[in-house]
This record gives C-alpha cells, structure tokens and sequence, in this order.
C-alpha cells in the first residue's frame, strides 16, 4: 500500500494568549499530521481551542511553542512574506461569518486573492468556472451583500478555491446557516474532497461528522 504524502505537519504546538496579567493557553502540546485527501474533522466544545489550531494550521497565527512543517519545510521561523505567499499559493480559508467584502460582487470577491498572481483576464475566466462550480454562476455580479447567507458562503468556497490551495480550511462553516444551505455547503466540501482537495474543517453538529475520513476532538487545548 502506498504511504499517504503527509502535507501538514504539526509537533507538540503550544499557544498561549495573554491578555494582561491573564495567560490562556489555547493549544497545549498538540501533535497532528494532515494527509493529502484528508477530509479531517475537528470538533469539541466552545473555547477548547478549534479555531486558535485551525489558524496555526492555516499560518494565520503562530504557536508560542512547537514546530510546523508545510511539506516537509518548517514554517514558523519564516520571514512573514514568505508565510504570506504559503498562505495565498497553497491554502485557502472559509470562516463562519463568510468574511466577504461587501461592496464588491460576488465575482470579485473570487477574485481578489487571485489578482496578485495572475492576470486580470485569467482571474476572471477562472473565478467564473468556479462560481459555476458552487452553482451560482448567475449570481455573479450581485454585491455580496445581495446575497444569502448560503450563497455568500458559497461564494467563500469559490474564493478559497482561486489559488488551487493544497488544503482547505473551514472554520464551523455552517454555523450561520438554515438546514438546506448548510447541506448545500456540506455537499459541496464532500464533491470537492471527491476530487481530492484535502480539507479540515472544524464543526460543531454531530451529523457532521459523518463527512469525514478523520475525525480529532480537543478538550481545553488537547487532543483527546
Ligand atoms: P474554539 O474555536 O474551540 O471555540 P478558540 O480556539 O477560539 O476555541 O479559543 C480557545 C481559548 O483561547 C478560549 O479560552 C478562548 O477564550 C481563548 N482565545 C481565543 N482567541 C483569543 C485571543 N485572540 N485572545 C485571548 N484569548 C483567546
Ligand atoms: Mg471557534
């Protein structure tokens, strides 16, 4: 059998926040490998420290102890520019509240994290093909405030997607929205890991859970 490619690599990371006198330690001592084809599940309950791993994982943030290897390289020492472009070239990122921008439409939103690396023509050409992708193709030129909250997360999809990331990360992408746009949601993460796009998501529904191929719970800070 063939020996799965690990692209995500994460040994003992600590994070602690510090808000004055008070320490928080969000992240305790927390080791994990991410397989390409992952649909991985993180769960657990409020403030056991979801989102504070999601964001190390996603090089949004970085652990105050503890070593991150992006394919095979170590990424926490980088110069910021360089974390920067990991982040633009190689992941993508959908959070619960959509983080859209308001005033622009739906296809610039798609757009944008690609505009830094290609050409304006082929942005447009390739943001089109994937709003088609979740289905919302003639929704394009509304402005993102126009739109429901499942299409607007649809459109996060669509934008996370723009760069080809090798891993998907989704923040309880489904929090905000009613039954059959959360299923919608749902069905396209599962078409897409289908394809192979390796994804992490973390939830909070127990029906969820039945998406993944992996699943890990947290409990203050911990994988249990
Ligand atoms: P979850 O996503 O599982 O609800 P979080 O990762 O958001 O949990 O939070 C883990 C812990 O860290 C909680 O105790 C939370 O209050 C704390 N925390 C999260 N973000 C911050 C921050 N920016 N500053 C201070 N404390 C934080
Ligand atoms: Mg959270």
């Amino acid at each position: 059998m063939n020996k799965k490619e690990v692209l995500i690599s994460v040994k003992n990371i600590s994070k602690i926040y510090e808000l004055g006198e008070i320490k928080v330690k969000a992240l305790d001592s927390v080791s994990l490998d991410i397989y390409k084809g992952d649909f991985l599940i993180i769960v657990g309950r409020n403030g056991s420290g979801k989102s504070t791993l999601l964001h190390q994982l996603g090089l949004l943030d970085k652990p105050n102890f503890g070593k991150i290897f992006l394919q095979g390289n170590e990424v926490i020492n980088m110069k910021e520019k360089e974390r920067t472009k990991l982040r633009l070239n190689f992941l993508g990122y959908i959070f619960q509240e959509y983080a859209l921008i308001a005033e622009l439409s739906a296809l610039e939103n798609v757009m944008l994290p690609a505009m830094m690396l290609t050409s304006y023509k082929s942005c447009k050409h390739k943001a089109k093909t994937l709003l088609k992708k979740v289905g919302l193709e003639k929704k394009s030129d509304n402005l993102s405030s126009q739109l429901s909250g499942g299409e607007q997360q649809k459109v996060a999809i669509a934008r996370s997607l723009i760069n080809d990331p090798m891993v998907i990360f989704a923040d309880e992408p489904t929090a905000n929205l009613d039954t059959v746009a959360a299923k919608e949601v749902l069905a396209i993460f599962k078409a897409l890991n289908k394809e192979g796009h390796t994804i992490v998501m973390v939830t909070h529904e127990k029906e969820e859970e039945a998406y993944a191929n992996r699943i890990i719970k947290l409990a203050d800070g911990k994988i249990i």
